[in-house]
């Protein structure tokens, strides 16, 4: 009988991994892909290494970025942030500084820009704005121009859907704390003590790729007797008397179950209750049909000549299809070797549409010819490959919070079933916030308090950027 079962080598199952690797509990964490680290694993072909996008480790949690640098020690190294915006074959700066987007846009755009905020700003604090949505949320905030320019697009490439039905939330919860004023504030006052985190300009990067963190993890709880089980997918979860009896099957499909007396679930909500044998409520069934996941496609290409000296670069043309283009070079040095350039280009689509079909091939073409158009210059591919990141991004759509209620209000019901993560809660979460529900089960579990995983990222705590991870 074992005491917990883990669904999920990710960085949520994996840190809860690692609280409970100090105490006598027989835990076994199922993984089933043949690498731990979820969505923040570094995909590794023969000597060519990339991140499935690109990853940076930020937390307002002193705990988690402890463990963080605990973990890595001396494989941490630090990168100077660069990122910039293209929009219309001209490049932005993030954060975008006033004479760089005079530039960019010439002086009759940027003025309209600037009218267009003073009327917003006017109209908000006149209270007359009414803010619905995502858009209402950030034409209040940045004027209607800009937010044609710059939020429109990349975000409807990103989610899929028109930003009229993004919930306000998400604008509130991934920008806030950082207005046009503050931006242009800290552009011409770069040193300021009150610089908001979403501008920090440094952070640590694990030297072998995001994933080489969670490797560490995995390491260090298989060697406390944690069990990982890799390449072991979960495909029933069934309710018997107090316990539970978790049926697993390998690659082979070859099937086996064990019992027993919680679980911690880190796979997409809705897979979860798709695999739970119980009574589940019609209305739960409801709930969770009518959230969305937006899936992700990862094109890897390594070439032999360096393109840009950004960590990534947000694509923003309307014309591209393409969302985000990152160099690992221009993060560790050891993601490749000498004169070669591991780059990761993105792709966002529903599980129904054509591009998440389409053979593996088509798919590099298509993205070397966008490749190509950005960046008009000769080089040759040396290396190419496609991932596909299924359930990638928890589509916060208007209104997904009162199903996400009745999801939550059915599984405060269910005897020693935690949800945790990213997917597992559908939750727009990053590391940090995945390993905090992680290391928040597991002190529940362990009688140490009440840790409730629900509380993690409630406000936003972690600011980003004007476009979205
Ligand atoms: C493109 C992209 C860029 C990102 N950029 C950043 C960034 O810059 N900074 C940052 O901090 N975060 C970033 N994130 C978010 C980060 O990757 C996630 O927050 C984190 O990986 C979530 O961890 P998790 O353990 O909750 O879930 P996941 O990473 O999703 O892990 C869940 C695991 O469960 C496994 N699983 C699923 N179903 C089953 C099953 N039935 N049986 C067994 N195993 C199963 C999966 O294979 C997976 O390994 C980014 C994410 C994406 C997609």
């Amino acid at each position: 009988m074992y005491d917990l079962v883990i669904i999920g080598a990710g960085p949520a199952g994996l840190t809860a991994g690692y609280e409970l690797a100090k105490t006598d509990k027989k835990v076994i964490v199922f993984e089933k892909k043949p690498q731990v680290g979820g969505l923040a694993e570094t995909k590794v072909f023969g000597e060519y290494r990339y991140d499935i996008g690109p990853h940076r480790f930020f937390t307002k949690n002193k705990e988690v970025y402890d463990l963080f640098l605990e973990m890595l020690d001396e494989d941490a190294v630090e990168v100077n942030r660069k990122t910039r915006i293209l929009f219309k074959n001209s490049y932005f700066d993030y954060p975008l500084t006033p004479v760089n987007a005079l530039f960019g846009l010439g002086l009759f755009e940027s003025i309209i820009i600037g009218f267009s905020y003073i009327f917003a700003r006017i109209k908000s604090y006149l209270n007359i704005s009414k803010i619905n949505n995502f858009e209402d949320w950030v034409v209040d905030r940045f004027g209607r121009k800009l937010f044609n320019n710059f939020f429109k697009n990349y975000t409807e490439k990103v989610w899929g859907i028109d930003c009229k039905d993004i919930g306000s939330d998400w604008a509130a919860q991934r920008i806030k704390g950082l207005s046009l004023s503050t931006a242009i504030k800290f552009a011409l006052f770069p040193n300021s003590k009150k610089r908001p985190k979403t501008l920090v300009d440094k952070f640590y990067y694990p030297r072998l790729g995001a994933g080489m963190l969670w490797e560490k993890f995995e390491e260090y709880i298989t060697k406390h007797n944690i069990e990982v089980s890799k390449n072991m997918k979960v495909t029933q979860v069934k309710e018997s008397g107090e316990h539970y009896i978790v049926s697993y099957e390998d690659a082979e499909g070859e099937s086996q179950s064990i019992e027993t007396k919680n679980i911690f679930f880190s796979n997409p909500l809705l897979e979860f209750i798709d695999i739970f044998e119980g009574d589940t409520p019609e209305e739960v069934i409801k709930s969770a049909q009518s959230l969305e996941y937006r899936n992700h496609i990862s094109v890897h290409v390594t070439i032999d000549k360096k393109l840009f000296d950004d960590n990534w670069i947000y694509i923003h043309s309307p014309n591209l299809k393409m969302a985000r283009i990152a160099d690992f070079t221009n993060f560790s040095k050891d993601m490749s070797t000498e004169g070669t350039f591991p780059l990761t280009l993105e792709y966002f689509c529903f599980e129904q549409d054509e591009i998440w079909k389409d053979a593996n091939d088509k798919i590099i073409q298509f993205a070397l010819t966008e490749l190509k158009s950005i960046f008009d210059e000769e080089f040759n591919v040396i290396h190419s490959e496609v991932s596909r990141n299924a359930k990638a991004y928890p589509v916060i759509k208007t209104g997904y919070q009162e199903h996400i209620d009745v999801i939550k209000e059915w599984l405060s019901h269910l005897n020693n079933i935690t949800a945790v993560g990213r997917s597992g809660m559908f939750k727009y979460n990053n590391q940090d916030h995945a390993m905090a529900t992680g290391l928040y089960a597991a002190r529940t579990l362990l009688g140490l308090g009440d840790f409730d995983p629900w509380e993690v990222n409630v406000d936003g705590e972690y600011h980003e950027e004007l476009s979205s991870n």
